[in-house]
């Protein structure tokens, strides 16, 4: 037996060739899966493995997805895997964002130090290998941003077409221009996310091209590696909670996936609880743990928040991410325009920065140990999932005290840092630094 997609939906769980040419069911419509039969090494042998390729020069070894590759085994042929040494992040130690969200510490995996400044690199090298081994020309995306900008990265490397279809003015400026230097076919549309989605579905069809959106299940495998890289720097020591933000919800699916087949092969011994964080203007899966008939997402139809990359109002993947926080014991949580901005300039304290999606994992924090649901003595991960250069603006107006959200409220500078313009005075300076 080898790797299969499957149907997610556990009343169909129909199965199809891993090579075929499919986005949902076509049973029932539902989301995908990979499914692999157990690996031949056992947990010891996989973690020996995977250590000891740290000191290889080979390219996929140094890749910090590929190095796990027994972990997401759905290639038979690894000679055509374009890697940029995605993944490879650090994990930080950050007193001080772990004292101003309330934990006596706290430790970020920084997903921004990915090649093209985000996570989405972690699942793109899956994606644009599956695209090539599926022998398609060009692929596709439907982007807030990062996506593109990874997707236009990898397929360039790879030799594919990109093609990058975004909704016209709703992306941050260091995300357009990054597809636009690696070479990508920029369409801005003049319409919603979900509305460009249906266009680009039948467009795919149409001229074959190779959809990439956060649904496609090998990019989910990708960003498994994300909790697999986790735990070998944690020398396999499980956290109480991974804390992240939640858009799509694509990585919540893949950080479960992961924890849960960990698990299942003796990699690790219990599952940390999942803590998602979306910002209050675009909170349809808070809203879904908290309804009684969780059946059903009700899709946010105007979707507000100055952190692009979480602005999803009818996020795709949340019948998995849903599972995930279930099965984990966790809990999602939502958090305002003002606690994420000040949440970041926090992280960029620290040394560390990130972009504004990210900082909702220590404004979610924050809220969690205030409310008694994280302990002041838990031992967390954050997942920064983006670059602090993706969205300079955002930086610039909070720290000159000019930033707005979206509607229209000012927001505060409470960590703010405002560049001072000074007189060419050697004395006056002097006066002030001292
Ligand atoms: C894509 C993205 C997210 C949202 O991730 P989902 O998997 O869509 O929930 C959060 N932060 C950044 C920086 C991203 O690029």
């Amino acid at each position: 037996m080898t790797a299969q997609l499957a149907c997610f939906d556990e009343r169909c769980r129909a199965r199809f060739p891993i090579d075929a040419l499919i986005y949902n069911c076509p049973r029932c419509g539902a989301l995908l899966e990979v499914v692999y039969p157990p690996p031949e090494q056992s947990a010891a042998e996989l973690k020996t493995l995977w250590r000891n390729r740290r000191l290889s020069n080979a390219p996929l070894d140094q890749s910090g997805v590929w190095r796990y590759r027994e972990f997401i085994p759905f290639l038979d042929d690894y000679r055509r895997v374009v890697t940029l040494r995605e993944g490879n992040t650090p994990l930080v130690e950050a007193p001080r964002a772990a004292a101003y969200g309330g934990l006596d510490r706290l430790a970020f995996k920084h997903q921004g130090f990915n090649p093209t400044g985000s996570f989405k690199d972690n699942g793109m090298t899956c994606g644009v290998a599956q695209a090539l081994r599926l022998g398609t020309r060009r692929v596709a995306c439907v982007s807030t941003g990062n996506t593109s900008a990874s997707m236009a990265a990898y397929a360039s490397a790879a030799g594919l077409a990109p093609v990058i279809f975004i909704p016209y003015g709703n992306i941050a400026h260091g995300k357009l221009v990054q597809a636009l230097e690696y070479g990508a076919r920029t369409l801005q549309v003049e319409a919603n996310f979900d509305q460009i989605l249906a266009l680009v579905r039948q467009l795919a069809e149409r001229l074959g091209i190779y959809l990439l959106n956060s649904i496609n299940p090998f990019r989910i495998e990708g960003q498994k590696t994300i909790m697999t890289e986790m735990l070998d720097q944690r020398d396999w020591r499980v956290p109480d909670w991974v804390v992240l933000p939640g858009g799509n919800l694509g990585n919540t699916s893949a950080f479960g996936k992961a924890l849960r087949e960990m698990q299942s092969l003796g990699l690790i011994d219990r599952l940390p609880r999942l803590a998602v964080i979306q910002a209050e203007g675009a909170a349809p899966f808070y809203e879904l743990l908290r309804a009684r008939d969780r059946s059903r997402l009700h899709a946010v139809e105007h979707p507000q928040t100055l952190a692009t990359a979480i602005r999803i109002g009818d996020p795709v993947s949340w019948p998995k991410a849903l599972h995930e926080v279930i099965v984990s014991e966790g809990v999602v949580e939502k958090v305002t325009e003002q606690e994420i901005a000040d949440a970041k300039a926090v992280i960029g304290r620290c040394g560390i920065g990130c972009e504004p999606a990210s900082a909702a994992t220590l404004a979610g924090i924050k809220k969690l140990t205030a409310a008694r649901v994280m302990a002041s003595d838990a031992d967390v991960v954050a997942v920064l999932t983006g670059n602090v250069l993706k969205d300079s603006d955002y930086i610039h107006r909070y720290h000159t005290g000019s930033l707005e959200a979206p509607d229209g409220t000012r927001i505060m500078a409470n960590f703010g840092n405002a560049p001072e313009v000074v007189p060419n005075d050697a004395d006056y300076i002097a006066r002030i630094i001292a």
